[in-house]
């Protein structure tokens, strides 16, 4: 991984091999970053998006096993029990010009993923809410 900071904003380069998900928890952590905004785009090859099922208050998750081209990774940075929460959705692009999308649940780069990050200078937390079971921000 390679990084580069600008005043709040960090350039983050995530190297082929390497796991999306926990490569940025890893740096949210060791930066004590506990807000902030994510973009990104890149590529991977073996990913697990998940998709929300509203009756049943749970994630369904799926696995793809192909080539994608990272259209589209945003997400926000928050809390979660005191540790930085990293809440990232994606638009995958295939070989055929179609695409899926999801929550991201982790996935292997295959090239690169060029990220940028923009950490806030406020605490936002996450808190268990029983109507949807999920953990959702308390702004
Ligand atoms: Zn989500």
């Amino acid at each position: 991984m390679q990084t580069l900071k600008d005043g709040k904003t960090y350039a983050i380069r995530i190297y082929k091999d390497a796991e999306l998900v926990e490569t940025v928890h890893q740096f949210l952590r060791d930066n004590r970053i506990t807000s902030g905004s994510i973009t990104g785009i890149g590529a991977t090859d073996d990913v697990t998006i998940g998709y929300f099922d509203i009756v049943k208050k749970e994630y369904v998750h799926k696995q793809f096993r192909e080539p994608f081209e990272i259209l589209s990774l945003m997400g926000n940075v928050s809390l979660v029990d005191n540790d930085p929460f990293a809440h990232l959705h994606i638009i995958l692009g295939r070989e055929d010009f179609s695409t899926i999308g999801g929550h991201l649940v982790k996935a292997n780069i295959s090239v690169t993923c060029e990220i940028y990050l923009t950490a806030f200078d406020i605490r936002i937390e996450r808190i268990f809410d029983p109507e949807t079971n999920l953990k959702l921000l308390n702004i």
